[in-house]
């Protein structure tokens, strides 16, 4: 065992292992302590043991390398259990009186059940002397032949096993073209359904023969043979797929296949055009990125020639127009990235000019202009991008508002760049206006500093959010005209009470936060939540606390009201917080004697609420006498 395990576990306090486990466990797992047995240290560290309750349980600690503290179980729960507490108990009672935590010996059947019940690939140790290994080591000719009989006749599975080892022994390249057909056939028939055992089959489908006849026929140099049997893949395994309810587990061993199949592609004569050629034609048809997963990639740019670039963009291109002009919404993402690689191979083309003809006459469905104003920059073509802005931002107003917000965000730059200051104002303004949140405030505040319009467009803002009624166009508006349309933005409620308060308390308006905040206590909250205490009040509390303390405890004193109507561990912590600011605050005015009269009626009138008392006791007490947890092994 290693001292870093040893210390870990002499080390953790009470408090800790709470939070390492869940208090109810570990209140559980204190009783469980005389029922933990056989206490063993594994070969990969971790320390088992049995622990007998209505069933019995393996339950497994051990140290990960990170340094925590990681549990297994073979009860319901699984995971940093009782069980495991219980063990943790024992296992650090034992450490701390000089016991060593035995090894299990590999001979005890004790052994092979615990690596049976915890089957990781670490669990498992590389070489196991055992009696087993031992016997076989030293059978002769004769004796072997018996015991492979005895194996065959007796045990499920051996003769299939043998019999496919022959098999493959003997095969041509052209049985293992049939053989994969047949494994890809059975490994991908019906679909898998890890939670429901009544539609699909109730284990993982195995490709792992599939993967052993690729492999031979990789070996065999047969490219061409692979190359088909990948569609072949492709298509039956990606039905499986999206037929199966799994984790990935079907997914990853198709990924095994594919790379194989690439790998093959890799070394046969094909040129670099040819390979290109196939990875275009598969990814047309592979849904869920195989290929991509491989790690290969034949289109890479420096693979190809840019004359070879030129056909692969041809040959992209025959089509596109014509499912540009038929496709649908859901077939946006599609559409995307065929564009992005026809665009990617002109540019490898040194073709870069069609590239803007490319994303026009891709705009109306693909809602490309970002890309098309980005590449017009890039090739100093400035008025075109402006341009296109414009009508983008009119354009994706009501289909794609995000693509409008960063067109506008686009426009503000080029005012930036150009060095009009009153129209960088005048944008930050209305995205403020659209969007109103504090961060967007400060932004607006910033520019509109900058150009000395901020009390005539900090005064309009502040009457927004009260009101709702939009100031930008209308007489006396300080700003100019951006000449976009406007944007309605986010749908609000006004008055934005928490934006008041937010902005108020930023501009240490502490009066205005604090009347604000008392209009959001009387009402408006939802019948649902109304013996909730608004999140913000922390804030306004801690905020005022030292201009307008009467104030802030007074909303402390609501924290507490409404948290003590919920009886939950989450109210008592909020009450417990509640009283810990309160504190400094009513000892500076003096009213230390009330604060404990407030804590000592909690406790009178919550007596049967033990958490709750037990969270208060831990307030009272000297402040600088800071409690820490006690070791579960006193020193
Ligand atoms: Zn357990």
């Amino acid at each position: 065992m290693t001292d870093k395990f040893k210390k870990r576990l002499l080390g953790l306090t009470w408090d800790a292992l709470e939070r390492w486990a869940d208090p109810r466990s570990v209140a559980r797992g204190k009783g469980y302590q005389t029922r933990v047995e056989d206490v063993v240290e594994m070969p990969d560290g971790g320390i088992v043991a049995r622990v007998h309750g209505r069933d019995d349980y393996l339950t497994k600690i051990a140290l990960k390398p990170n340094g925590t503290l990681e549990a297994e179980c073979t009860c319901p729960v699984g995971y940093r259990c009782k069980h495991a507490v219980a063990l943790v108990l024992v296992a650090a009672r034992q450490l701390k009186d000089g016991k060593d935590i035995e090894p299990c010996n590999p001979n005890d059947a004790y052994f092979d059940e615990i690596i049976d019940a915890f089957k990781t690939d670490e669990s498992v140790p590389a070489v196991v002397h055992d009696i087993v290994s031992e016997y076989l080591s030293q059978l002769k000719g004769n004796e072997i032949q018996n015991l492979m009989q005895e194996l065959v006749v007796n045990v499920s599975g051996v003769r299939p096993y043998i019999r496919h080892k022959v098999e493959v022994m003997r095969a041509s390249t052209a049985d293992f073209v049939r053989m994969a057909k047949q494994a890809i056939k059975s490994a991908t028939a019906g679909y898998y359904d890890r939670w429901d055992k009544r539609g699909g089959h109730d284990k993982v489908p195995d490709y792992g023969t599939v993967e052993e006849y690729f492999g031979k026929l990789k070996e065999a140099g047969d490219w061409e043979s692979l190359r088909a049997l990948g569609f072949e893949l492709l298509e039956k395994g990606q039905r499986q797929i999206e037929w199966s309810h799994d984790e990935g587990e079907i997914y990853h061993q198709v990924i095994d296949c594919m790379k194989i199949v690439v790998a093959a592609m890799e070394a046969s004569p094909l040129s670099a055009l040819e390979k290109a050629m196939w990875m275009l034609e598969f990814e047309k048809h592979d849904h869920f990125s195989f290929v991509y997963e491989t790690g290969v990639n034949f289109m890479d740019k420096d693979r190809l020639t840019s004359e070879e670039w030129g056909k692969i963009a041809d040959v992209l291109m025959a089509g596109f127009k014509d499912r540009l002009r038929e496709a649908k919404e859901e077939d946006r993402y599609d559409l995307d990235s065929d564009r992005h690689k026809i665009a990617n191979a002109l540019e490898n083309a040194g073709r870069g000019d069609e590239v803007i003809d490319l994303l026009i006459f891709s705009l109306k469905k693909t809602h490309c202009y970002e890309s098309l104003v980005n590449l017009l920059l890039r090739l100093d073509r400035r008025d075109e991008a402006i341009t296109w802005c414009r009508k983008g931002i009119v354009a994706c107003m009501k289909d794609a508002p995000g693509i409008s917000g960063s067109l506008r965000d686009k426009m503000r730059s080029f005012a930036e760049e150009k060095g009009d200051d009153l129209l960088v104002a005048a944008y930050d303004t209305l995205k403020f206006l659209s969007y109103p949140e504090l961060s967007k405030y400060e932004q607006m505040r910033k520019s509109c500093m900058r150009v000395k319009k901020w009390e005539k467009v900090r005064d309009l803002a502040l009457k927004y959010i009260e009101t709702g009624r939009r100031p930008d166009g209308k007489p006396g508006w300080p700003l100019p005209d951006t000449g976009d349309p406007v944007d309605r933005g986010w749908e609000k409620n006004f008055p934005d009470e928490h934006l008041i308060i937010e902005i108020a308390l930023y501009e240490k308006r502490y009066a205005d936060a604090v009347r604000w905040f008392k209009t959001c206590l009387n009402d408006n909250l939802p019948s649902w939540n109304a013996y909730r205490f608004p999140d913000q009040g922390w804030d306004v509390a801690k905020a005022v606390a030292d201009v307008l303390p009467e104030d802030a405890i007074a909303i402390w004193k609501v924290a507490i009201e409404r948290n003590c109507r919920t009886a939950a561990y989450y109210a008592y912590q909020a009450i417990v917080s509640a009283l810990c600011e309160m504190r400094p605050v009513m000892e500076r005015l003096g009213l230390r004697s009330e604060w404990d009269g407030i804590v000592s009626n909690l406790r009178e009138e919550y007596k049967r609420r033990k958490n709750f008392v037990q969270l208060l006791d831990g307030l009272t007490g000297d402040k600088s006498k800071k409690k820490t947890s006690p070791r579960l092994i006193a020193e």
